[in-house]
């Protein structure tokens, strides 16, 4: 009964960009990592991380197969959790220019906002997250311009948000596992255990 749960399996889509350092991260934050380069790759996973990369790139790579279509029923079941491109990819509005998104965080997110000569930037700023302020390491960064009511934001810049939650999924425009700091990851592995236990609870009843 009071056996510790196994550790969550969460995913971490391996087209280009960090995944390793996200991969890396997970298991620091309790989690067992498995590398997501195929839609079958998806089955049995309790979550998802979409790293940081080149949102176009990556979209054009989903849009190949139907690896796209199964990234948005994954998302609408289960915990995902975007970084920078994977932030743009959850997106319900893509400017700057426009691009096809999954539609999964109720949120408009502008790319590369920072323009040029601060395109790349470290920033420490106060999160809701607890133990105090958060590094945060922002790479050719988009910006959320806009989030729905359900949305919650746990870290920002410039007034707007850096990090948000909404119900099963998060976003970070920064990179979170660029610095030493686990909370952004141990914020996700927590939501991922959460939403297995409510599944495991409405099995049994
Ligand atoms: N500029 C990239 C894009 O628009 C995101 C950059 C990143 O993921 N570090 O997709």
């Amino acid at each position: 009964m009071n056996e510790k749960p196994a550790p969550p399996r969460i995913g971490v889509l391996a087209i280009q960009g960090d995944y390793a350092a996200h991969a890396e991260a997970l298991i620091e934050s309790g989690a067992v990592p498995i590398e997501v380069r195929k839609a079958e790759d998806l089955a049995g996973l309790d979550g998802l991380i979409l790293p940081g990369g080149e949102s176009t790139t990556m979209l054009k790579f989903l849009e190949r197969s139907d690896f796209f279509g199964a990234l948005q029923g994954f998302s609408a079941h289960r915990p995902v959790f975007g970084t920078c491109a994977g932030a743009i990819l959850l997106a319900r509005e893509v400017r700057n220019p426009h691009q096809r998104s999954l539609g999964a965080l109720d949120a408009v997110v502008e790319r590369n906002a920072y323009g040029r000569q601060i395109d790349s930037s470290i920033l420490t700023a106060e999160t809701a997250l607890a133990g105090g302020p958060l590094e945060m390491v922002f790479i050719r960064a988009p910006r959320i311009v806009q989030t729905g009511a359900g949305i919650e934001i746990l870290a920002s810049r410039d007034g707007l948000p850096t990090l948000v939650r909404q119900a099963n999924i998060m976003a970070a425009t920064f990179h979170p596992e660029l610095t030493r700091d686990r909370r952004v990851h141990q914020a996700f592995v927590d939501l991922v255990s959460a939403s297995l236990l409510r599944s495991d609870s409405s099995h049994t009843g």
